[in-house]
Order: C-alpha cells, then structure tokens, then sequence
C-alpha cells in the first residue's frame, strides 16, 4: 500500500516533469568570443534553453575552423540531442553534420547559413538582405545631410566571404548603392567592388584597417572620401582609425559616413560621439527565443514555426527559415531603440 502510494506519487512526478521541462542535451557551438554579440547570443541561449529545461554545452572556437569541428564532434560523441550552429566557415561541415545526422542528431543553424549540407534541418536568422538595404540607405541617407548634392566618393567593404550571411549583405546594399553608381552620383574611386575584392576574411577590424589605409594613399590624396559602406561594427571601428590617422574628422575635413551591424557598445559610443554614422541592431534575445522554438518542435517531432521557405538554398537544399527583422540605428533613435528595450543599460554606454 504504502509501495504502491509512493509509485504513484513517482509517476506523477515523472509525468508532471515531463509537461513542465524539457528534456535533452543542447550542443551551441558559437563562433568567437572576440566579439560581444556572439557572447550575447550564447548566454541568450543557454539562458533560454534553460528555462525550458534542458542541459547546455556552450563551446567558443575563436574563429578557428578546425577547433569549431572537434567541439562540434565532441558534441555529438557526448550524445546531444540538438546541435545550435553558428559556423565560423559555413563550407566546413558536411562531414561532421553527417555523422551528426547517423547519430539521430537534429541540427539547427543559428544565424549563418551551414551550406553544402543536406543535414541542417532549420535556419534562424534575421533578414541578411535587408540588413544590407538598411546599411546602404541609412549611408546614403546620411550623406544627403553631412555632405549635400553628391556625387559622393564612397568605398566598399564586405564581410568574411566563408560567411553565407556577407554575400547577402553586400548584394542587399548594393540593391540600393548600384542604381546610384551607374547614374554617377556615387563613385567608388578605387575601383575595388564585388565581393572578391572587397571581402573581409574573418570579419577582421585590422585587416578592413590596412585595406582603407591602402585605398586613401592610392587614391584619396587630392580627393575626398564621403562614405564608407561597412558590414560590421568591428570593421568600421578599423576603418574609422584609418580615417582619423589621415586627419578625418577634424578641421575642415569632414568625417566620412560609415556604416555598421550589431549596435556593440564601442560603436554606439562612436555614434554619439560624430564617428560612426550608424549601426543595425538584430535582437539576439529574439534569436534566441526563434531558436529555442525550434529546438522545442524538433525534439517533440513537430513542425517549428517557419516564415521562409525559398531563399536559403545551401547549395544541397533550401533550409526552411525563420527571419527576424534588422533595425537601422542611428543618433536620432539609439535611446528609444537600445535603451528602451532593455538590450542595454544607459550605464553601459555613457
Ligand atoms: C553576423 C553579423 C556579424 C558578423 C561578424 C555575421 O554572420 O550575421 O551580425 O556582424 O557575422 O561577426
């Protein structure tokens, strides 16, 4: 009786855990440390996933390719049941997810496409075309203003071209900055355009440095540059060094517009302090919760909620999607958007 009263109770137990937590490992294997939005977005998830109930093996590679595949096979060799993917080189990892796959592993990519692959079963992200589109007209917006009637010199940055995401920036910004080249009122004076000349291998500030120092000595020496489209908030960072060392922003030379992504604190202060023109903020408390949705529907063996089925085609299949929205911030809005939503504190950035 008192056996059977206590197995009851057990079963209870069992079955109420059961509808109140998850179960389940989550492997997150992210890209780099080295900049504060990845450290946002792992923290986002395991802060999530937990809540849902599940245990979490969050893994850094520090944008090494060959670390980021033994932490994602170790992942798999530990049993997780979902693999969160942020890849560093998004070509790299057929063979692993394969072996992922044989093993019952789902595989969701987080933010940057895994191409080559047929073994990624969702994609959360934001709207990467769009993020380009906002870039170019939030640069194009702000030379109208610092700047008057053009034509305007301008020079291209892309990011990292192992990075799905940076073809779909560049060709969103240059849906706007092409129509404007072609009709002469933007003028790229280096020449330099197209991803295999203005790519930015992995997303790194000092090497969009050294390639903006190079583009002002050969062709800026009796010219002005007026803007600079940058993809991310660390290469703008570089690239505005490089500006400042030739005397930009100071006398009666104006600083060039320049744009950015991922609204990191030291670019939100650039922005309040006349630097950097503008930034795109993508709410990673957001992917995060996209994401741990989809973790939730593949462990039950239901469908996530999906808002895009056609324009991520990895090369093997079109990985069915869900996008979140960009936001263009600049000095007008930085307050309400940043602040308001409780993404930062005002201490973090005055
Ligand atoms: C992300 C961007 C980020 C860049 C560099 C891209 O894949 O989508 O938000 O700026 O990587 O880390």
């Amino acid at each position: 009786m008192k056996i059977k009263t206590l197995l009851t109770a057990a079963t209870a137990a069992i079955a109420f855990a059961s509808v109140a937590y998850a179960d389940g490992l989550v492997g997150i294997a992210m890209p780099t440390k080295s900049s504060a939005r990845w450290i946002a977005d792992g923290d986002n998830m395991v802060k999530e996933l937990q809540a849902a109930g599940y245990d979490t093996d969050l893994q850094y590679a520090e944008d090494d390719i060959p670390n980021q595949l033994s932490q994602i096979e170790n992942m798999v060799t530990k049993g997780v049941d979902v693999l969160v993917i942020a890849a560093i080189d998004g070509t790299t990892l057929s063979n692993a997810l394969e072996n992922a796959a044989a093993a019952g592993v789902k595989v969701i990519a987080y933010d940057r496409l895994i191409r080559d692959s047929g073994d990624v079963d969702y994609y959360a992200t934001f709207d990467n075309f769009k993020v380009g589109v906002q870039q170019a007209t939030s640069l194009v917006d702000g030379l109208k203003s610092r700047f008057g009637e053009g034509p305007y010199n301008v020079e291209l940055f892309g990011g990292s071209p192992d990075d799905n995401n940076a073809y779909f920036f560049y060709n969103g910004a240059m849906s706007v900055l092409q129509p404007l080249i072609d009709d002469g009122s933007v003028v790229v004076q280096s020449g330099q355009m197209g991803m295999d000349k203005v790519g930015t291998l992995r997303w790194d500030g000092a090497v969009a440095q050294a390639r903006m120092d190079n583009i002002l000595s050969a062709n800026y020496t009796d010219k002005e540059v007026h803007g600079v489209l940058s993809p991310y908030d660390g290469l703008s960072i570089g690239i505005l060094s490089s500006l400042k060392g030739v005397g930009y922003g100071s006398g009666d030379l104006k600083m060039p517009i320049v744009s950015g992504q991922d609204a990191e604190v030291p670019s939100i202060k650039s922005i309040l302090a006349g630097e950097q023109y503008s930034t795109i903020f993508k709410d990673t408390r957001e992917l995060a919760k996209v994401t741990v949705g989809m973790v939730n529907a593949v462990l039950e063996g239901s469908e996530p909620e999906i808002n895009d089925d056609s324009t991520y085609d990895n090369g093997v299949k079109v990985v069915p999607s869900y996008l979140l929205e960009p936001v263009a911030v600049d000095a007008s809005n930085w307050e309400e958007i940043l602040i308001g939503s409780g993404y930062y504190t005002a201490d973090q950035i005055n």
